[in-house]
């Protein structure tokens, strides 16, 4: 059967109109999909930069616009050389749905670095339907069965979720630095991604620090793993931490300062950035030159290491700490990400689209 199927939605039709239900076409499954049944999605502060147009320089958005990239549900059919799955499992999709397979970042597996870029799960050129691809604010999806993970029985379906995208973005580069028993690892933001970083850092042997706005997040933090929790906004409380941290993660939403942050690295020591807000950042050289500091930044991360996190998190028992919302309250969850009123991360009841 090659014929597109009818699928339920939420999404924008402008950067200034609410979410609302549509409906999109899917594609038939193709020999090498998988068909899934959207039993949950989590909401990524990204969904909102990207329906409101914020990354407008980077990334226009196109309309309608289905966000959703934090995808779990029940698959219900595969094409005929689907190895993978089978109608029945369990299985999750991530930021990408696609790549050109062949470059070195491919082959590598780093396909979010792909030379001609992944195909995003929204907002990207479709090249089955045209138009752009939707995402996972969806009732179904078709994806591809290399860009489709697998979720381990240990964890719930709905706490999974949100490890596509804010598991990952915060595993791969606690990762890819190596951090680990003896590290001082500090944490910036305690949202979707912050709370997450947590969690990662303490379960691979490091001490923790995290950097909150919010003084009522205090005790969430130590219960989520944090070993310290300091308030940002005080000058003495950041100072008494300085040039002595191996590692900085910032997952910060919205414009603010850095270079508080890299006064408190030690000498070659590294703050990474995977927040992503919408207007450029002020940087003072010299915390930089000062102690050869490094300043990065990382970008979700491949499909096999999606995978290793999604186990990580299985042998360690984490998942998401999460608020299950009916589509219903979509729009109040958007006003409340804004406002970094979020524990910790909302995740939407498909069964209610
Ligand atoms: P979130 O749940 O809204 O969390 C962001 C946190 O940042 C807030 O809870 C708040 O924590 C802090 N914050 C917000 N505004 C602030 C301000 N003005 N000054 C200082 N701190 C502020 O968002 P998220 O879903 O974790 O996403 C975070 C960012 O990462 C977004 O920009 C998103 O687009 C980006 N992102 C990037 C990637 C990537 O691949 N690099 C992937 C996913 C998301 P406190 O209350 O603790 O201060
Ligand atoms: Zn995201
Ligand atoms: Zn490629």
């Amino acid at each position: 059967m090659t014929t597109p199927f009818t699928a339920k939605a939420i999404g924008a039709s402008s950067p200034t109109s609410p979410l609302a239900p549509l409906s999109i076409q899917r594609r038939a499954p193709g020999p090498t999909d998988v068909q899934i049944e959207i039993l949950f999605c989590g909401v990524c502060h990204s969904d909102l930069h990207q329906v409101r147009d914020e990354w407008k320089s980077v990334m226009p958005t196109v309309y309608p616009c289905v966000p959703g990239h934090e995808v779990v549900g029940r698959v219900v059919r595969v094409g005929a050389n689907v190895t993978k799955f089978k109608a029945g499992d369990m299985a999750a999709v991530g930021c990408m749905v696609d790549s050109c397979r062949t470059c070195p970042e491919c082959m590598e597996g780093n396909e979010q670095y792909c030379h001609t870029m992944p195909t995003f799960t929204y907002n990207f050129p479709d090249k089955h339907l045209n138009g752009v691809t939707y995402g996972g604010y969806s009732s179904a999806i078709v994806v591809d069965e290399a860009f489709t993970l697998r979720v381990p029985k240990q964890i719930d379906p709905a706490r999974a979720a949100p490890l596509l995208c804010a598991g990952i973005t915060t595993y791969s580069p606690l990762r890819h630095w190596k951090v680990g028993k003896g590290h001082k690892v500090g944490i910036v933001g305690l949202g979707g991604l912050g709370h997450m970083g947590v969690k990662f850092a303490r379960a691979m042997g490091a001490h923790v620090v995290l950097f909150t706005t919010s003084p009522g997040k205090r005790e969430d933090a130590l219960r989520l793993g944090a070993h310290e929790v300091v308030l940002s906004k005080d000058p003495a409380a950041m100072m008494a931490h300085a040039g002595s941290f191996d590692f900085i993660l910032d997952t910060v939403s919205a414009v603010h300062d850095l270079n508080a942050y890299l006064e408190l690295v030690k000498r070659d020591g590294s703050m990474v950035l995977v927040g992503a807000p919408a207007e450029p950042v002020p940087l003072g050289v010299f915390s930089l030159l000062f102690k050869r500091r490094r300043l990065a930044g990382s970008a979700i991360g491949g499909i096999r290491e999606t995978q290793e996190m999604l186990d990580f998190c299985a042998e360690h028992g984490i998942a998401s700490d999460i608020e299950l919302i009916g589509a219903n309250k979509l729009n109040e969850a958007y006003t409340r990400l804004l406002n970094g009123d979020v524990k910790y991360r909302f995740v939407i009841d498909m069964a209610t689209i």
